[in-house]
């Protein structure tokens, strides 16, 4: 009888699914199997974006999106030709799922709802008899002159399984003990770090303020040349919003070398400096002369709470009016307005979104296969490699590039055996 090729997909989640489902579908003849460690399938899918899956992000222009990717832009540039943003838009709608954009860009399906994702994915699979095994953990990966071996153990012992081709698909790992099973394969592996934190001000009063949020705000880290500008939101634990989280992507490394302890610089007025602010202070002090300072924000961006607030770090005097500021209160004022600096200690990790930094260097594949150079028939997939992305879809979006890209790489491969 005819040999008909083993496909095994190690992960049951986002990259391992729709590797395993466009693998099943283009190759009739391939015989595809996800191994899954536990009893859950797609569990991150379950939990992204709140319940709702933020699927992908409204950006269609590669060079765009490749900025989104504080690691593995590089791989993802060369990938992206093959299968991007649209193209994940026109596959879910395809199988019936249509997905809506928001203000912001961030794209859920119609349903708001992450089951209709897990829905169709699990669709697929039975629709192209992917065999799925739960319980199921991948130990150790022995490449032989023809396939490879896997050794995989169940809660009722251990059992060798044989894959002419394999797919690593494991995700992000907080540890990196975490990778010791592929130490045999001789893999660099760059150390995880987490992205995507919020910065934890212990005790610093401007967590009274929680809740508030501001539209358009700077912030940097001092010492550091890492600085965003976006929508920042004080927590009853610091700062976070959008600027922060992105922040804390592009720094993942720098910030896990400070242990989580440096200063960050808020300009709360991003188009002002502490120079080009003096006039419309000066032009304050006139207009609103009898006005008490404290009373109301004379900047639309800066809601009244936080004005308070900054008056008052300021020390200047509740009853003090606008004609009265003296001249080196004015000055701290101006310090406050756009150089706000807090002593970060700490960070947590964002609820809604969170990925590791790190993993399977990105040198050890070819970017538009995702196979490994040392490996011919060994690919990985999603979080495990060292490529992770801002908030906002982007880290399913290189889920699906890479599982789609492994399918079609395997059409040359099949071709060769005949199938
Ligand atoms: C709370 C939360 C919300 C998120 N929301 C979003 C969002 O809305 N949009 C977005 O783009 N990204 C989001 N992300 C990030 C996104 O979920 C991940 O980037 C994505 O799930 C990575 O997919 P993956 O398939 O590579 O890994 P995973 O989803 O982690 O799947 C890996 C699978 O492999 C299994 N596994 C591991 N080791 C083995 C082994 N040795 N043998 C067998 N199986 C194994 C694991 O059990 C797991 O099921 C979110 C993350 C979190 C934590």
């Amino acid at each position: 009888m005819k040999h008909r090729p083993h496909l095994i997909v190690i992960g049951g989640g986002a990259a391992g699914f729709f590797t395993a489902v466009n693998a099943a579908r283009l190759h009739p003849g391939l015989q595809v199997s996800i191994v899954e460690k536990t009893n859950k399938l797609l569990s991150k899918v379950k939990i992204s974006g709140g319940g709702r899956c933020n699927v992908t992000h409204a950006c269609f222009e590669i060079p765009e999106l490749v900025k989104k990717y504080p690691r593995g832009g590089n791989v993802l540039k060369k990938s992206f030709h093959h299968f991007y943003t649209q193209n994940t838009i026109d596959w879910f709608q395809e199988r019936g799922v249509k997905l809506h954009a928001e203000a912001d860009g961030r794209m859920f399906p119609t349903t708001n709802n992450s089951q209709t994702i897990i829905d169709c994915l699990l669709a697929e699979a039975n629709r192209y008899q992917v065999k799925i095994v739960t319980g199921a953990g991948v130990n150790a990966i022995h490449p032989k002159e023809k396939g490879f071996d896997l050794d995989v153990q169940y809660a009722h012992g251990n059992e060798v399984l044989q894959a002419d081709y394999v797919v690593i698909a494991t995700g992000g790992q907080p540890k990196l003990s975490m990778f010791d099973w592929l130490s045999p394969l001789g893999l660099n592996i760059i150390p995880p770090q987490p992205s995507l934190f919020t910065f934890n001000l212990p005790k610093h009063p401007i967590t009274g303020l929680m809740g508030v949020s501001v539209a358009q705000a700077a912030v940097k880290i001092i010492g550091t040349k890492l600085t965003e500008t976006g929508p920042v939101l004080i927590t009853h634990w610091g700062l976070s919003g959008p600027a922060v989280l992105k922040l804390s992507a592009w720094g993942a490394t720098e910030l896990a070398d400070l242990k989580y302890q440096f200063n960050a610089q808020v300009n709360w007025l991003p188009g002002f400096n502490d120079q080009t602010i003096v006039p419309t202070m000066q032009s304050l002090r006139f207009g609103k002369a009898t006005q008490q300072i404290i009373t109301k924000s004379p900047f639309a961006a800066i809601p009244n709470r936080l004005w308070q607030f900054l008056v008052k770090a300021a020390g200047i005097p509740e009853q003090m009016r606008w004609a009265d500021l003296p001249a080196k209160s004015e000055n701290k004022l101006i310090q406050h307005l756009v150089n706000f600096t807090v002593a970060v200690n700490g960070k947590t990790t964002f609820k809604e979104e969170f990925v590791t930094a790190g993993g399977i260097d990105t040198k050890e594949i070819v970017p538009q296969t995702l196979e490994f150079k040392k490996y011919p028939g060994l690919f990985a997939a999603g979080e495990v490699l060292n490529i992770d992305g801002i908030t906002g879809g982007f880290n399913f979006q290189n889920a699906w590039t890479n599982g789609f890209l492994i399918a079609e790489a395997l059409k040359g491969k099949l071709s060769v055996q005949g199938v």
